[in-house]
């Protein structure tokens, strides 16, 4: 049984050593189940032995012999009984220490009319002795009741001495020596026993509800165990998981720079054969530039991303307008669409003086570049077409190509830095995998998002937003 206790330090009335309220309650209980078995064989024995005492009466004083048999079998035994068979029926833990400090006054009420009887006689002395003995230490009566019963005893012997039996005042005085030197030794040995009693429990109860804590902070010791082992588990994974993509993606990288170093190198070798066309000059001029190109490219994404991820990417925000962004991009990439035999149109859903949103031009123009760039890689025929509608409080773009596709289940990873370097990717082709990252963290730092919808083998349409946060030019401004 555990249960809190209402003080920290063992609180009592140094008197009656009573607790304060709620700790005398327990108390109290715990004492009665650990006295109830005790008591019993004690007022067994008790009953007994003041039976037994009887013989003696017989033997020694045959002329009171019947008075005392009244006292001892019609009266104090009686009483003793009906205490001892009271303690089997429930209402007995209320009032036990009443009845037990009544059955004490009652048996020595009764050894001292024997004693004021027969004064002389030490038997019956030494009968309120055992009494005493019995009361302060062998029933379990309390410190403060059996005191109270013992002075009482004390009185009712003493009273019935003087008034009634005229004892001699030698004997009185002799008795009384002997019967207050027993109950204060009574008292003191009843007090420590009782004051013992309570610190066990007192200290037990302490126990108790220290080794609940304990097992609370153990418990919370092993979810708090638990949680930090799983974060650990996840940051050592995730350590793991950029790790290998990091060494993919440097391994996918020195692939990507080495080819175009290799036509760099081998077409400067080709160059230096003396007897070349001119044609074939042109060519392979050509060829070193366009490796050269790429290499750039690769270099520039490598510097973007290392900028973003160190956080030194810089913002230059202005007016601008979207839609000569997107003809300028049109223009430039026409050729190229065409060349690969496809159609490539734009739309332009606002009029140019409304067509304005403050952002970073340069930032726009790479990201407009970048979903141009990777439609026209990733389409081998049909069309492209991009643009933008007006939504509220924003601009979506578009970009829709019916190229190759996405299938789903890479949808979201392909946003992800170094996911294309992944050496295991099929999809990989030509490109570093950087390319939408850096665009993510562009459209991102502008304050917009990009996702992408798309169907394998079918086509493919980017989409992202803008915030439309430009008051319209007034007509003079727009060219
Ligand atoms: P990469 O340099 O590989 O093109 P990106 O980051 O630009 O790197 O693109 C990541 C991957 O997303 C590409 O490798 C490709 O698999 C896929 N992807 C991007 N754009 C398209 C598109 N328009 N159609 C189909 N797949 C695309």
């Amino acid at each position: 049984m555990t249960q809190e206790l209402a003080s920290p330090v063992m609180v009592y009335n140094k008197i009656t050593l009573a607790f304060l309220e709620k700790d005398e309650k327990l108390f109290r209980k715990e004492y009665f189940l650990d006295s109830v078995f005790q008591f019993r064989i004690a007022f067994v024995l008790v009953i007994i032995l003041y039976g037994a005492f009887g013989y003696l009466d017989s033997r020694m004083i045959p002329e009171y012999a019947y008075t005392f048999h009244v006292i001892r079998y019609l009266f104090v035994i009686p009483i003793l009984s009906i205490v001892f068979l009271l303690s089997f029926t429930r209402l007995f833990r209320k009032v036990w220490q009443v009845l037990l400090l009544i059955s004490f006054i009652t048996a020595g009420f009764g050894i001292s009319i024997m004693t004021m009887l027969v004064p002389e006689n030490y038997a019956y002395y030494a009968g309120m002795m055992l009494i005493f003995s019995a009361g302060y230490f062998f029933i379990k009566l309390r410190f403060f009741f059996a005191t109270i019963a013992g002075f009482a005893t004390l009185l009712i012997y003493n009273a019935g001495a003087i008034f009634y039996a005229h004892t001699p005042s030698i004997l009185l005085i002799n008795n009384n020596f002997f019967f207050i030197s027993a109950n204060l030794i009574g008292m003191f040995a009843a007090y420590n026993i009782e004051y013992y009693a309570r610190r066990n429990f007192f200290l037990s109860q302490k126990l108790d509800s220290e080794k609940l804590l304990v097992l609370e902070v153990n418990k919370n010791l092993e979810k708090i165990v638990d949680e930090r082992t799983k974060e650990l588990v996840n940051a050592k994974e995730h350590a793991e998981e950029s790790d290998r993509l990091k060494s993919a993606f440097l391994a996918n990288m020195s692939h990507e720079i080495r080819t175009p170093m290799n036509g760099i190198l081998g077409f400067s070798e080709l160059l230096k054969e003396p007897d070349l066309t001119g044609e074939q000059q042109q060519e392979y001029i050509l060829m070193i530039e366009k490796s050269g190109a790429r290499m750039l490219n690769i270099i520039n994404d490598i510097i973007d991303i290392s900028k973003i991820e160190a956080g030194l990417m810089k913002l230059d925000i202005r007016e601008s307008n979207i839609n000569e962004q997107i003809e300028y991009i049109y223009t430039f990439f026409k050729p190229e669409v065409e060349a690969k035999g496809m159609k490539l149109a734009f739309k332009n859903n606002l009029p140019a003086k409304e067509a304005f949103i403050k952002t970073d031009r340069e930032k726009l123009y790479a990201i407009l570049t970048n979903l141009v760039k990777n439609a026209i890689k990733y389409t081998n025929k049909g069309s492209i077409e991009f643009g933008y509608f007006k939504k509220v409080e924003m601009i979506e773009f578009y970009f829709k190509d019916t190229g190759i596709g996405i299938p789903k289940d890479r949808q979201e990873a392909i946003f992800e830095r170094f996911i294309q370097a992944d050496i295991a990717d099929k999809q990989a082709r030509q490109g570093a995998g950087l390319g939408l990252s850096i665009t993510k963290a562009y459209i991102e730092m502008l304050g917009g998002k990009i996702w992408v919808e798309s169907q394998d083998g079918i086509g493919s349409t980017f989409y992202f937003t803008l915030p439309y946060n430009a008051e319209p030019m007034k007509e003079s401004v727009v060219q």
